[in-house]
């Protein structure tokens, strides 16, 4: 009740202000609230998401437009003209999506560029949208009954339209869908060796800003009840994007922050700087490009954690976890059972050959150890077999199929789960929630029902089976920390207990004992025998020799990308070629 305090007042005041405050004011809220709605997608897109897009005031135009159009010229019902509206924004979004998404760097912001000056211009010349003078006669919007003719009328639909947009936000990032959406800032390496369709997750994104921009562009044409190409120019696109960076981009309250503090900052600037230089000009654009320089420099994360800060009520992390009934798991295949399978592997990056003439094999209960110098091939070796890169030639099968040509999501989906050498987790984010990405493809509850929190069943089991292997790999106690607030070794851990929801037959540990302490290595150890004899595979890399010897039930031991040696522990350790290369003749 108590962390609630703070929304319960927000709401009293937005209910009360239309009939305490003048029409002036009205009217600014009404903008806030339009231009909140379309902020709010793109703290999805960008604050969250990492996407930039300064097109979303096109998408704005299209909502506005095609009920504009449709309710004038053919006089159909304005809610004929959202759908119509949202259908259109739908399919623009999903084209445009499939053809910029996938740039990289900045190629996208400038992809977005253009569409949002081909769209703008579209719109200024088309003769039935008419031209840069526009639509004018729009109806009064009607809603079980009542005409909302001003602006105070339709204060409450945009605030409710708002206020619910921001409710399935925060249901969507607090979801398995969420974690997808926050794991692609962490560039989609990691997310897709887990089973997440990163561009899947980025066109779902991009659309949901999309549509929320056109409902905002909805509301706005029968507001004003005219529109012309004017405010769906490339300067209000920048306007949107600022406004998600100033409130706070990657928090859904940040879009309203955001939103007001530049409507209101706006409006004043507009007054008074004319008045100082003397003469009219836009001048507010120069304050705020240096406003936004400021606020890149010295609050990256925007005004909305700072604001958390100055309210004295503590936001109350959830604590426990649920009991849930725990998520079926693969039948582990009889010990001794060929899991994978590498036959003469070639794997180069340019004129560099990384991996050359490489078989081995893991069996189904038992732990193989790949070692050797650094630099030899280990991790490309790793990378090969998890699909995340491809081979060069040679052949790799998992469970008895070729899947050299597979990527790494649908290894994951085969029952493969790795760790990273260099440590790939979501450091903001609880340790909870970043093992729970692994059980990403244990869950199939889509945006829509998580947006609606209709998945708590499921969530809850993910999340349990999330806490089941922290418990398992030794973290039980870290569950609800930041995950990049736990040393690097137990970050390791981490990645081990996040492989393992996968629910892996095989499992890929690149170097998982680096930075451990000697009881830390030994229960490690302890626990990889553990899933030895629940049956399963587990290739392992490792420097640590009296970990590997104590462990392994084979060794393959690598130098300059090929296999020197290949045996039990002890033959290899006694294997000359292996003394003189891999060891440099110490002994
Ligand atoms: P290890 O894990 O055994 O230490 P790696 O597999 O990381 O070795 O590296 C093997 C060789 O391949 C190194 O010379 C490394 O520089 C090179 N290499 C690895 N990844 C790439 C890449 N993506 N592009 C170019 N060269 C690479
Ligand atoms: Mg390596």
């Amino acid at each position: 009740m108590k962390q609630r305090l703070p929304l319960l007042v927000f709401l009293a005041v937005l209910v009360l202000a239309p009939p305490l405050l003048p029409e002036f004011y009205v009217t600014l809220l009404n903008y806030i609230g339009l231009y909140s709605i379309v902020a709010l997608g793109l703290v999805l897109l960008t604050g969250v998401g990492g996407l930039t897009s300064f097109g979303q005031a096109a998408f704005v135009g299209l909502g506005a437009y095609a009920t504009g159009y449709l309710s004038t010229a053919h006089e159909l019902s304005p809610w004929l003209g959202l759908l119509a509206g949202l259908g259109i924004t739908a399919a623009v979004a999903l084209v445009l999506g499939f053809l910029t998404l996938r740039l990289s760097g900045h190629y996208l912001p400038l992809g977005t560029i253009a569409w949002g000056l081909s769209l703008y211009f579209l719109f200024g010349n088309l003769e039935f949208l008419g031209g840069h003078t526009g639509l004018t006669g729009i109806p009064v919007l009607e809603l079980a009954g009542f005409r909302l003719d001003t602006g105070r009328e339709f204060y409450y639909l945009i605030w409710v339209v708002l206020l619910g947009a921001v409710l399935a936000t925060q249901n969507l990032l607090d979801s398995r869908e969420g974690r997808a959406i926050r794991a692609l800032k962490g560039g989609g390496l990691m997310a897709e060796s887990m089973g997440v369709d990163t561009a899947r997750t980025k066109t779902i994104i991009f659309l949901v800003a999309a549509l929320f921009a056109c409902v905002s562009g909805w509301l706005y044409a029968h507001l004003q009840r005219f529109v012309n190409p004017t405010p769906f120019g490339l300067h209000i696109g920048i306007e949107y994007l600022f406004m998600a960076v100033v409130g706070g981009a990657a928090h859904v309250w940040g879009a309203l922050v955001g939103a007001g503090v530049l409507t209101i900052l706006k409006q004043w600037l507009q007054d008074i700087l004319p008045q100082i230089f003397g003469q009219s000009g836009n001048f507010e654009v120069i304050f705020f490009g240096i406003m936004l320089i400021l606020v890149l420099q010295r609050a990256r994360d925007g005004l909305w954690p700072w604001l958390v800060r100055l309210v004295p009520v503590k936001v109350d992390r959830q604590r426990t976890v649920a009991e849930a009934e725990p998520l079926p798991c693969r039948q582990m295949p009889a010990a001794g059972t060929v899991l994978l399978e590498v036959k003469d592997a070639r794997k180069q990056f340019g004129g560099l050959v990384a991996n050359d003439n490489m078989s081995l094999t893991v069996k189904a209960g038992e732990v193989m150890a790949l070692i050797g110098p650094n630099g030899a091939g280990k991790s490309t070796m790793f990378n090969c077999i998890s699909g995340v890169d491809p081979l060069t030639s040679g052949e790799i099968r998992f469970l008895g199929e070729r899947t050299d040509a597979l990527v790494s999501r649908e290894m994951a989906r085969r029952g493969m789960g790795r760790t990273f050498q260099h440590v790939r987790l979501l450091p903001t984010m609880s340790v909870l929630e970043n093992v729970a990405i692994g059980a990403h493809l244990r869950g199939a509850k889509g945006v829509l029902s998580s947006s609606l929190h209709l998945e708590r069943a499921e969530e809850a089991r993910l999340l349990a089976e999330a806490k089941r292997q922290l418990e398992r790999v030794g973290l039980g106690e870290h569950l609800f920390e930041e995950a990049g607030s736990l040393p690097l070794g137990q970050q390791r851990i981490l990645e081990i207990a996040r492989a393992l929801c996968v629910d892996p037959y095989l499992l890929l540990l690149d170097e998982p004992a680096a930075g451990l302490r000697y009881l830390e290595k030994q229960a490690l150890a302890e626990l990889l025998r553990k899933l030895r004899a629940q049956g399963m595979g587990i290739l392992l890399v490792e420097h640590d020799m009296d970990f590997v010897m104590g462990l392994a039930d084979r060794v393959v031991v690598m130098e300059f990308g090929e296999k020197i040696s290949e045996g039990l522990p002890e033959e290899v350790q006694k294997d000359p070629v292996v003394l003189e290369a891999y060891l440099g003749g110490v002994e």
